[in-house]
């Protein structure tokens, strides 16, 4: 039996003289990720696009090309529809082979049809009774329930075919990846920092990521793991590019000369910059941390003003608000959870002080970095960097 995906839109339908814009957006990443799998035909109608398979091959590949509909972000239902002959009794065998069996559990259900093409003998309602007959007969101890059904059984009579299907799951959501412009995600091995930028590629911003280092203090295998990160975060992006700055020398200089208590807010300014730099040449508009208010000492509000006032581009904080358990759940249902807690050192976790500031004044902070080499080694630092291209189908790629 051939099935078709169906993507429903989401907040783009508000979208008012741009809309086109996002649209193309969202069917050129459907496209990208279709050529990878096989030959399906990708088109729009009616606040919908649907995903036809065009050969064998591509039908054998559906559950795969369904995957990647539902990590394409604009779209917020995604739905398998059979496709079948134009005429009522094939419909309706259709509905009980094929959608019956999938419907079992459900308590309660409503029928619903459209018909695109009006030649077609039988009015949207009668084709919803009929449909509705089959289902009752088909589905045991399964009920009608026009106001709230738990689930849709939905007929299209379009142009050449006819597509049944029913339930639909939830899309990506937000807004077409690339459509806010770029920015820069500061990327740790942690939890928080890949969920931050899920969030932010979900609405729109298109991601650079920047990951610091301390070789030989911090490992091989704790870059690969900040690696596949970015990977797992390629299911939304298709490909990220990772800078890895090493920090090692800055944090040797920190240690040797810089207060205990302001190792961190240091380090932390040394990145800053660094991040500012790159943010710059690669033309990202924002920069984004997965810091959390209260978390650890340096994300105190204090100490977050002892970097956000380096800046003159905005700082995305978008878990600022969230309580780690939230923050878990993200992180579980995007797949970065298990990578993050893998037991591997971070560069912030090496020399730490006993006792950070937790209320540093910005003066006392300006006033040690003025008295160590700066932008020096802000420079070199960031003309050493590495970077790697992560992607979704294939290799990694050092440039
Ligand atoms: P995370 O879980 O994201 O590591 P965290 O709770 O450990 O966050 P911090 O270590 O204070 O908090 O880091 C705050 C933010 O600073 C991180 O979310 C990340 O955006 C950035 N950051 C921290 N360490 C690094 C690093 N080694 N490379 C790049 N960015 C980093
Ligand atoms: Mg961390």
């Amino acid at each position: 039996m051939k099935e078709v995906i169906l993507c429903k839109y989401g907040e783009v339908i508000l979208k008012g003289a741009n809309r086109s814009d996002f649209e193309a957006k969202m069917l050129k990443q459907l496209r990208q990720r279709a050529r990878r799998i096989g030959n399906y035909k990708i088109y729009y109608s009616q606040s919908t696009v649907y995903i036809e398979p065009l050969d064998e091959e591509a039908i054998d590949n559906i559950d795969e090309m369904y995957y990647q509909a539902k990590h394409v972000f604009g779209f917020v239902g995604v739905s398998r529809a059979f496709a079948c002959e134009k005429n009522i009794d094939t419909i309706l065998e259709v509905v009980k082979t094929e959608l019956a069996p999938k419907l079992r559990g459900y308590k309660t259900f409503k029928a619903e049809s459209k018909r695109s093409d009006k030649r077609f003998p039988m009015t949207s309602p009668e084709i919803s009774g009929e449909v509705g007959g089959a289902v009752l007969s088909s589905v045991p101890g399964i009920k009608v329930d026009v106001r709230n059904p738990e689930v849709i059984v939905r007929v299209e009579i379009r142009e050449h075919e006819a597509f049944v299907h029913a339930g639909q799951e939830k899309g990506a959501g937000g807004i077409p990846y690339g459509s806010s412009g770029r920015g820069l995600l500061l990327l740790s091995g942690g939890i928080d920092s890949p969920v931050a930028g899920y969030m932010m590629a979900k609405r729109g911003v298109q991601l650079e990521a920047i990951h610091f280092e301390s070789y030989p203090y911090t490992s091989e295998r704790a870059k690969e793991k900040v690696l596949d990160l970015a990977k797992a975060l390629t299911n939304y992006t298709m490909r990220i590019r990772v800078h890895v700055v090493s920090l090692t020398k800055i944090q040797e200089l920190l240690r040797d000369n810089c207060e205990e208590d302001y190792f961190t807010l240091m380090l932390r300014r040394y990145m800053m910059a660094i991040s500012l730099k790159l943010a710059h040449d690669y033309d990202c508009e924002a920069i984004i941390t997965g810091e959390s208010l209260g978390q650890v000492a340096s994300q105190t509000m204090k100490a977050i003003n002892v970097t956000n006032s380096m800046t003159d581009i905005p700082i995305f904080r978008p878990l600022i608000g969230m309580d780690k358990e939230e923050i878990i759940r993200i992180a579980r249902q995007i797949g970065t959870f298990e990578t993050s807690t893998l037991p591997f050192e971070d560069c912030c976790t090496v020399f730490t002080p006993r006792h950070p500031k937790t209320r540093p004044e910005l003066e006392k902070v300006i006033e040690e970095q003025n008295h160590l080499p700066f932008d020096e080694l802000v420079e070199e630092a960031y003309r050493t960097k590495e970077i790697i291209v992560v992607k979704q189908f294939g290799e990694n790629k050092f440039e």
